[in-house]
């Protein structure tokens, strides 16, 4: 990040604190050439590891077009998906680890999907666990119901035991 007074490439670090979304950093700089002061706004990298062996960039967008096919149908809008996408982001960020597998990203959209949507969830969980029985389908239903009727609101745990 150049100065953006002088276009002096060199700058030190003078303060760092996380930005509200809990997922970037603000950082308070100090050009080395003029001495003025200038806020940067800088977002961790973090890679996804896919089962093929490739690293790509984590993706929001990548998150929503997979949940989206699950939610065709159903009273989910762009805004839903959006609010998803980011609590996916923060729960993979929260591990610290730059690069994470392709499975845990899928991982963490199961539970907020739950919440969403009931029946895209099932839609999603019924490929990404891959589903071959009716059984599958009928115990993924069970721990929906059980965890409607039994656990009082707010204090839901997760569904994803694995
Ligand atoms: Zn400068």
């Amino acid at each position: 990040m150049n100065c953006p007074y002088c276009r002096n490439a060199d700058s030190r670090v003078v303060d760092s604190r996380v930005a509200d979304d809990g997922v970037s950093i603000r950082r308070r700089r100090q050009c080395t050439a003029c001495s003025r002061r200038f806020t940067t706004t800088e977002t961790a990298s973090l890679s996804v590891l896919k089962q093929s062996g490739a690293v790509e960039p984590f993706s929001r967008n990548k998150v929503i077009n997979g949940v989206r096919k699950a939610c065709q149908g159903r009273p989910v809008t762009d805004h839903d998906l959006a609010v998803l996408a980011q609590e996916v982001e923060e729960a993979v960020r929260t591990s610290g680890a730059a690069e994470i597998p392709a499975h845990q990203v899928g991982l963490a959209i199961l539970e907020p999907l739950s919440r969403l949507d009931e029946v895209a969830y099932l839609r999603f969980a019924s490929v990404y666990h891959n589903f071959q029985s009716l059984t599958d389908f009928e115990s993924a239903i069970g721990r929906l119901r059980d965890r409607r009727s039994n656990v009082p609101q707010g204090t839901q745990r997760p569904l994803t035991a694995d």
